[in-house]
């Protein structure tokens, strides 16, 4: 998910339809959700059969994404394919460099890329309109979503629509500035790297939101999620309900803007070795408390503490900034 879009709304539907085939994957569906929501999996007997099942789960969503768009155009870069609308066919050739630029980028901050097997290419849908998007996030979600990661599949809206019609001269350096696709891209990687998302929501969108900001300059601050000290009277969420129930937390964008501000402080402590030694961990299955305390020393609630002295001092150069990505469109 991220920042919130400037499209008009649209009440079209989305091309294509899932067919009946597509039904077979069912029982897989079901099987996968009872078996993936198993709090604790990791350290169990099976692990490995976890893991096989987790991807099967995964393998059939997207194979029932997929089946929704066949019947749009596609095409492919070495790395990516581009599912789209004929009305859309002039923006692929700027979202393809602009996939291609965040692959070089995001294997840089995070020092890994995913190990693609020979032909597999990672997926883009280009919506036309805003309704697929909407659906998936819900009328409550208080934004409008540019881009979402899923199941694999990176989505996005047209930027025909919250763009431009046809893009120009300086589009590709406006898409990757405004656009979200370094921050779906860096939620794909991390979904590649760790099994069977053994890391804490928060992580994932504070760090897809901190590449994001130091690749584009790009950062989700407004008036629901600004946070001024003394931070401690700021009305912030505990970390523990971050990381118990990011996904329910009221204030979306607070949410989102703590979980920023968490991996800044990580980046500001351990580095982005550090960072990287983490996800590591995490990719071999350790817990995260247990991985944090190898990387930081501290428990959970050392780390909140630690973060909210950091944060009362350096809201102020953390609050914007400049991107220091190199990879981005020249124009
Ligand atoms: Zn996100």
């Amino acid at each position: 998910m991220t920042i919130p879009a400037r499209a008009p709304k649209s009440a079209r539907r989305p091309a294509g339809s899932v067919r009946w085939a597509s039904w077979l994957f069912v029982p897989w569906l079901i099987l996968g959700t009872v078996l993936v929501s198993i709090q604790g999996w990791p350290d169990g007997p099976v692990p490995a059969a976890r893991a096989v099942l987790y991807d099967l789960h995964l393998s059939a969503r997207r194979a029932l994404l997929l089946a929704s768009v066949k019947e749009m155009s596609t095409a492919e870069t070495r790395r990516f394919v581009v599912h789209y609308e004929a009305a859309d066919a002039s923006w692929v050739p700027v979202i393809l460099e602009c996939a291609d630029g965040s692959w070089e980028a995001v294997a840089r901050r995070l020092g890994w890329t995913p190990l693609t097997a020979e032909g597999e290419r990672v997926h883009i849908i280009i919506y036309p309109d805003p309704a697929p998007l909407e659906r998936q996030f819900g009328p409550e979600a208080g934004f409008r979503a540019l881009g979402a990661y899923w199941c694999g599949v990176i989505q996005l809206l047209s930027p025909r629509v919250w763009l431009s019609p046809e893009p120009s001269t300086g589009s590709a350096r406006a898409f990757w500035a405004e656009g979200p696709f370094v921050h779906e891209y860096t939620h794909y990687v991390l979904d590649r790297l760790i099994p069977y998302g053994n890391y804490p929501r928060w992580l994932s969108e504070g760090l897809a939101q901190y590449v994001e900001h130091k690749e584009t300059g790009y950062v989700w601050l407004d008036e629901t999620n600004t946070i001024r000290p003394p931070v401690r009277e700021a009305g912030l969420y505990r970390l523990i309900d971050l990381q118990r129930s990011f996904d329910r937390l009221p204030n979306t964008a607070l949410a989102y803007r703590q979980a920023f501000l968490l991996v800044a402080y990580l980046e500001d402590t351990v580095g982005w070795s550090g960072i990287n030694d983490l996800l590591r961990r995490l990719a071999r299955l350790e817990r995260f408390e247990e991985a944090l305390q190898a990387v930081t020393g501290l428990t959970l609630s050392e780390l909140e503490e630690n973060w909210l002295e950091w944060l009362d001092l350096s809201l102020g150069w953390e609050s914007g900034g400049r991107p220091t990505g190199k990879e981005g469109p020249a124009n």
